[in-house]
């Protein structure tokens, strides 16, 4: 009866409906799960971080972490709504240093999955492990060994949305999804280089990666040798009313096009303030820069761009998912930014192309987001310093968080380097109803 609106139409939606069809938006596929459970063990404290995929997440999702963990008492309130122990109200945003403030990740993956928590604090002899019903109320409460952190584990992801579900069942779509995991994962660690993350997916290592000293030991972790030995080192300070600095890994001239330049996004990575951001506007810059240099405008370079601005220039809360940001003078600090690439990439030197390296290349590279390329084994990670970026001075984000680890096998590198414990995120852990 279209055209024919009588004036009793209207209705509220069921709270159960409005709920999965807002989480919808907070969790997109597995990459988005697992970008949520990771910013939460951050935000505990974690210093390592450990993923498992079965079926890519569709069947199993688990995230551990040794963090700080969460009470007995804070047990009911950790699943529902707009229940958080990050923010206390709106006066709180300007100087957020969470990842999370919303209170609606786990909230959210009640409402597409099962989920559950086990979690054990300092002190506690045991932990508990919770199970909880779509709205976020425990259901079930049981005592588990486990050591201090906490464990959330998702299970049947979208068994209520059929129709993703079953879209991401297919092969192409799972490898797509495992591709972004992986992203999702290399971003966290370069945005926290002092932490450790590892993925297994089926049983499989995809990814370890142990604490590193600084950005620039992370960034040859993360993107391979044979790719970090090939870029080069930006910094610049912004300098308009705002200030900030930025610190910039780019294909430095002469690099290996069909190396350093991919299809797709899955490579460039961009970070501020510790938070890994999608940009449409740095994806462009880059591409009329770098891209255009090299005379691959279509493409873009595998790089890392880490923004660092005060925290009360930045709006953080733009998109549910948290993956953009607003910058207050956000014209004058891109233009830095361009500055700084226009200057480092004069369009002749960059034009000229080796392949000298890529014949000792350790990883195979294709023009595709989903090979499972740049997947750094430990042995690549041994300190052979490269001149490209490898001269470049170590330097710490301020806000990486490093911790020894008896099993890295980077130790006596990291021996060389000072030893910071990150004293980040030392609010109360009391869960706070912000509504
Ligand atoms: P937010 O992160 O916005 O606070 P979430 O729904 O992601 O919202 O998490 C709700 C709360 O659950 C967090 O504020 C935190 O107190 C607690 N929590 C979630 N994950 C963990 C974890 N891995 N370790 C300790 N506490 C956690
Ligand atoms: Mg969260």
């Amino acid at each position: 009866n279209r055209g024919q609106m009588s004036a009793s139409q209207m209705r509220q939606l069921p709270a159960a409906t409005a709920r999965m069809l807002s989480s919808g938006q907070v969790i997109l596929g597995p990459e988005s799960v697992v970008k949520e459970l990771i910013e939460n063990a951050l935000d505990a404290g974690a210093t390592r971080v450990d993923v498992r995929l079965d079926s890519c997440g569709l069947d199993r999702l688990e995230v551990l972490d040794n963090g700080r963990g969460f009470s007995a008492s804070d047990a009911d309130l950790v699943a529902m709504r707009h229940c958080t122990s990050k923010l206390a109200d709106d006066s709180g945003l300007a100087d957020l240093v969470t990842y999370g403030f919303r209170g609606e990740a786990l909230n959210s993956l009640c409402t597409v999955g099962q989920l559950s928590m086990a979690t054990r604090c300092q002190g506690e002899e045991l932990g508990r492990e919770y199970a909880f019903d779509k709205s976020g109320q425990v259901v079930s409460r049981r005592d588990v060994a486990m050591p201090t952190g906490t464990r959330v584990t998702v299970r049947q992801l979208f068994h209520c949305l059929p129709v993703r579900r079953q879209q991401l069942r297919s092969a192409k779509r799972l490898r797509e999804a495992l591709a972004s995991v992986e992203a999702a994962i290399r971003s966290a660690a370069l945005a926290n280089p002092g932490v450790r993350f590892a993925l297994l997916s089926d049983g499989e290592a995809l990814l370890s990666l142990p604490e590193c000293a600084s950005l620039n030991d992370r960034v040859r972790q993360v993107l391979s040798y044979a790719v970090w030995q090939q870029m080069q080192r930006l910094d610049c300070q912004i300098n308009n009313a705002v200030g900030g600095r930025v610190v910039a890994f780019v294909p430095a001239s002469g690099a290996d096009k069909a190396m350093l330049f991919r299809n797709g996004d899955l490579h460039s990575f961009f970070i501020v303030n510790r938070r890994p951001v999608q940009s449409a506007k740095l994806v462009k810059m880059i591409r009329s820069t770098i891209s255009s240099a090299f005379g691959v405008p279509t493409k873009l370079p595998v790089c890392v761009l880490s923004i660092e601005l005060p925290a009360d220039a930045l709006d953080v809360n733009l998109n549910a998912a948290k993956t953009q940001i607003g910058l207050a003078n956000e014209a004058a600090v891109l233009e830095s930014i361009r500055t700084m690439l226009l200057d480092t990439v004069p369009n002749q030197s960059l034009a000229t192309v080796s392949n000298t390296v890529a014949t000792t290349a350790d990883i195979v590279v294709a023009n595709n987001n989903n090979a499972p390329d740049s997947i750094v084994s430990n042995a690549n990670n041994k300190d052979v310093r490269a001149d490209a970026a490898g001269a470049a001075a170590e330097s710490h984000l301020p806000t990486s968080p490093v911790a020894p680890s008896a099993e890295s096998p980077d130790q006596t590198e990291q021996q060389q380097h000072q030893i910071r414990i990150s004293t980040s995120n030392t609010r109360s852990t009391r869960m706070r109803r912000k509504r």
